[in-house]
C-alpha cells in the first residue's frame, strides 16, 4: 500500500475543461499545487493552475517532463489515448489507472465487462457489416439505437432507430467505424451514482441523482431522486460492485436508466467526475470534486450527506447567450441560488458555460424554482424547454 499523496504535493490533470477547473479549486482549497496538460491554451482550468503544458497528448516527451513534475495524475476526461497514461505512469501513479481508462473509453469493451460480470444492460449487439445488423436487428429488434464503439459522448456518434428500415442508412453514416446496436430503453427514469474509492479500498456513493436530458445533454440534476429507498440502494451496491471489479482508484459514475418494470439498467460509465456531480457542490457536505482529490491522494473519503433535504441543478448552455451576455444580477435574485461559471469566454451552442444550483427543503421546490429563475432570466433567449 503506498502511502497518501498530503497537500502540498502537486496533482497534474490531463484535460483543461471545466471538470479539471473544479477539480484544482478543489485541491487548491486542500492546499495542493496543480499542473494541467492539455493541447489548448487558456481553458477553463488554466486560470487556477499553477502550471500550465500545451502539447498534444501523443506528444509523449512532454507528457514524461510534466509526470516527473507531479506527485499523481489523474484527468478530466476518458479519451485520453492509452499510450499517454502509459507514459505518466513511468513517472507517477494515474489514477484511476490505464486499464479503467481502456475499459470505460470504448462502449464494446465496456459493454462486455458488464456482461461477463452480470452487470446489467439493455440487450446489446456489436454491428460493423450489414450482415451483422441484420443480425442484430433480429435478434433484438426496434426500436434501438446504434452508436459508434469509440468516442462517444453528450448523444454525438449515435442515431436511433424507429424502424428496422432506417437502420442500414444509420450504419452507412458511420462509415465502416465498429458501432453497438442496443435495444431502446423506454425509460421511467435516467439516474447516475457518482462513487468513489481509495487504493485501500474505502468506498462512498453520493446519494442517488435523478437526471433529465434535453437533445441528449444533461439539463437538470435532482437529489434525492424519486425511487424508493430499496431502488437506490440497489443502485449504490451495484455501482460498489463496478468500482470493486475495476479496481477503480478516484471516482467513478455509473449512469443508469430505470426500466418501465422497475428493473435498472447501466446505460454507461464515466470514469471521472460527472456534470450530475455538479450538484454536490452546493448539496452535499463534500463535492465530488473534493472526493477526487481525496480519494486520488490516498487521503480518508469525505462525507457524502445531504447538506438539505433536497437540491437541484440546472445547467447553463451557450445557447443561453444567444441574446447576448445574460443578466447576472436577475440569476442571483434569489439569494438561495448558487452560480458556477467555467471562465468560457465564447458562448457557443451546447456549449457548457456554467451552471446553478439550489438547495431547498423538497424536490418539487427546487426544480420548480430553479427551471423558472433560467426562464426568467433567458427568457427569450431560444432556450428548450423540458416538459415535466
Ligand atoms: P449516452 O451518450 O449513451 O449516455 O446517451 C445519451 C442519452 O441518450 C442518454 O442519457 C439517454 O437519454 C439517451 N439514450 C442513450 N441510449 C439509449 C437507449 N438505449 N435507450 C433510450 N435512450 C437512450
Amino acid at each position: 500500500m503506498t502511502r497518501p499523496i498530503p497537500p502540498g504535493s502537486t496533482i497534474g490533470i490531463l484535460g483543461s475543461g471545466q471538470l479539471g477547473r473544479m477539480i484544482a479549486l478543489a485541491a487548491r482549497n486542500l492546499g495542493y499545487r496543480i499542473a494541467i496538460f492539455s493541447p489548448e491554451a487558456d481553458a477553463p482550468a488554466a486560470s487556477v493552475a499553477d502550471e500550465e503544458f500545451v502539447a498534444d497528448y501523443l506528444d509523449l516527451d512532454r507528457i514524461r517532463e510534466f509526470a516527473r513534475q507531479v506527485d499523481v495524475v489523474t484527468f478530466e476526461f476518458e479519451n485520453v489515448p492509452s499510450v499517454t497514461t502509459r507514459a505518466a505512469a513511468e513517472f507517477a501513479p494515474v489514477r484511476p489507472d490505464g486499464q479503467v481508462l481502456h475499459v470505460t473509453q470504448n462502449r464494446l469493451r465496456e459493454k462486455s465487462f458488464l456482461k461477463e460480470n452480470s452487470f446489467p444492460t439493455t440487450p446489446w449487439m456489436r454491428v460493423q457489416q450489414p450482415s451483422e445488423l441484420q443480425a442484430a436487428l433480429a435478434q433484438i429488434g426496434a426500436p434501438g439505437v446504434l452508436k459508434t464503439a469509440d468516442f462517444g459522448y453528450d448523444g454525438k456518434g449515435q442515431v436511433k432507430i424507429q424502424r428496422a428500415e432506417e437502420a442500414p442508412a444509420a450504419l452507412a453514416s458511420f462509415n465502416g467505424q465498429e458501432t453497438v446496436y442496443e435495444g431502446f430503453v423506454d425509460f421511467e427514469m435516467e439516474l447516475s451514482v457518482v462513487a468513489a474509492r481509495t487504493e485501500a479500498g474505502e468506498f462512498k456513493a453520493f446519494p442517488v441523482f435523478e437526471n433529465r436530458h434535453a437533445h441528449h445533454i444533461l439539463d437538470v440534476t435532482v437529489v434525492p431522486a424519486g425511487i424508493s429507498p430499496k431502488l437506490a440502494a440497489q443502485a449504490e451496491e451495484l455501482t460498489r460492485g463496478i468500482l470493486e471489479k475495476l479496481q477503480v482508484v478516484g471516482v467513478l459514475t455509473v449512469e443508469l436508466f430505470v426500466a418501465r418494470d422497475g428493473r435498472l439498467l447501466v446505460n454507461e460509465l464515466a470514469p471521472r467526475v460527472h456534470n450530475s456531480g455538479h450538484i454536490t457542490m452546493d448539496a452535499c457536505i463534500t463535492c465530488q470534486f473534493e472526493q477526487q482529490v481525496r480519494a486520488i491522494c490516498g487521503l480518508p473519503l469525505g462525507s457524502t450527506g445531504l447538506n438539505a433535504p433536497a437540491a437541484a441543478m440546472a445547467n447553463l448552455l451557450g445557447d443561453l447567450w444567444a441574446k447576448g451576455a445574460p443578466n447576472w444580477s436577475a440569476v442571483l435574485s434569489d439569494p438561495g441560488v448558487k452560480l458556477h461559471l467555467y471562465g468560457k469566454a465564447e458562448a457557443r451552442r451546447g456549449r457548457k458555460m456554467g451552471h446553478m444550483n439550489l438547495a431547498g427543503t423538497d424536490r418539487e421546490t427546487v426544480v420548480r424554482t430553479i427551471l423558472a429563475q433560467r426562464e426568467r432570466v433567458f427568457a427569450g433567449a431560444g432556450v428548450v424547454q423540458l416538459a415535466g
